[in-house]
């Protein structure tokens, strides 16, 4: 069967390859022409399958779209799609945390590790010719025998837990919504504690929740206040979780000593965004499950289900 699906995300070439690489054959990859999604809507004519990334696919993108027969997410967050005006027109929606959670696990650890031992700064200096041996000692921290708190405990926060326990952390966890008790976290010696004991317990507080109505701008001044003055906060969930105002002024008045954070609130950065000049903090663009691994592990597992779907059978990580 031929299919056309539009990659609704302005990528590079090589990424386009990677996709064109693991797509059934006869099916045809539509990528955007232009910068934009508003800009690209008229491409979206021929579609009948849209392949979700970073873009939102509203209402108005779903008009555009009148063969549309299934809609696939190559990640998890799925908060910027029009899910009520998907179910009205029958349309599923699926995601992919198949080259996701590992990316973004490992991640976390690196922006832990970098902020931690300073890494930018360090190599920053470096280049312009200072050779900070010693000046970045007294701020610098091992991760061994600290306490981690994740905020979420689903793929991510597991995943976490499990990388950390490695690096002997002592691991909490905070997540009201688990349906039954893990017996992983046993494993891992990572234990259950309300949101205030673990803002209060951590040295790292990392967040790893989706984006609903209970979770936007819930890392605010109050959070922060909690918060061992020695902490540092992650941030590879999504940038809506944070007051990003009140991080900023967290982090100019001492309230919190660090952070690492892969997304913001408006993305990409603004170039006068305070954070950008802070030696505090580890920046990164979105990029935690930016891997060609992870590229290409979740277009094998993308075609895998909407193979599923064309052939009538059930497919895996349905949201709508
Ligand atoms: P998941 O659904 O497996 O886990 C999320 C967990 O958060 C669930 O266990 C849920 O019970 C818990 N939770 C929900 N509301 C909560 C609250 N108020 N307090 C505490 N816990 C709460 O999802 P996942 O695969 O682990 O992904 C987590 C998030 O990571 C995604 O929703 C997405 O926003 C983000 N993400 C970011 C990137 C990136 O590139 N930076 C990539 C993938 C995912």
């Amino acid at each position: 069967m031929s299919c056309a699906m539009v990659y609704w995300n302005r990528a590079t070439d090589d990424v386009y390859e990677v996709i064109r690489s693991e797509m059934p054959a006869g099916w045809t990859l539509i990528t955007p022409q232009k910068d934009t999604p508003e800009a690209c809507r008229s491409q979206l004519g021929e579609a009948d399958f849209l392949l979700a990334a970073v873009w939102a696919i509203g209402e108005e993108e779903l008009r555009a779209a009148p063969k549309l027969k299934m809609v696939q997410h190559q990640g998890v967050g799925h908060e910027k799609i029009a899910k009520a005006a998907l179910k009205a027109r029958g349309i599923p929606l699926a995601i992919c945390p198949a080259g996701t959670t590992v990316g973004v696990a490992e991640h976390t650890i690196l922006l832990i590790l970098a902020v931690y031992k300073r890494l930018v700064v360090a190599d920053t200096k470096l280049r312009q010719g200072k050779w900070l041996q010693w000046e970045l000692r007294s701020t610098s921290f091992e991760l061994a025998g600290k306490t981690l708190g994740l905020v979420g405990f689903g793929r991510i926060g597991q995943a976490v837990a499990q990388r950390a326990h490695a690096f002997e952390a002592r691991i909490l966890y905070h997540d009201p919504y688990l349906k039954e008790r893990l017996t992983v976290a046993a494993a891992w010696d990572a234990r259950e504690v309300s949101f205030q004991d673990l803002l209060r317990q951590s040295d790292i507080v990392s967040l790893h929740v989706p984006t609903t109505d209970a979770t936007r701008r819930f890392m605010s001044t109050p959070q922060f206040e909690q918060m061992k003055r020695s902490a540092i906060l992650i941030n590879t969930s999504r940038g809506a979780i944070v007051d990003e105002p009140a991080l900023i002024m967290a982090l100019e008045a001492g309230t919190i000593a660090g952070a690492g954070l892969d997304v913001f609130e408006q993305e990409p950065i603004k170039p006068d965004n305070p954070l950008l000049k802070m030696d505090n903090v580890v920046l990164t663009p979105h990029i935690s499950a930016g891997t060609v691994d992870a590229l290409r592990e979740k277009m094998r597992s993308v075609f895998a289900n909407l193979r599923r779907f064309v052939e009538g059978k059930p497919i895996h990580d349905r949201v709508v």
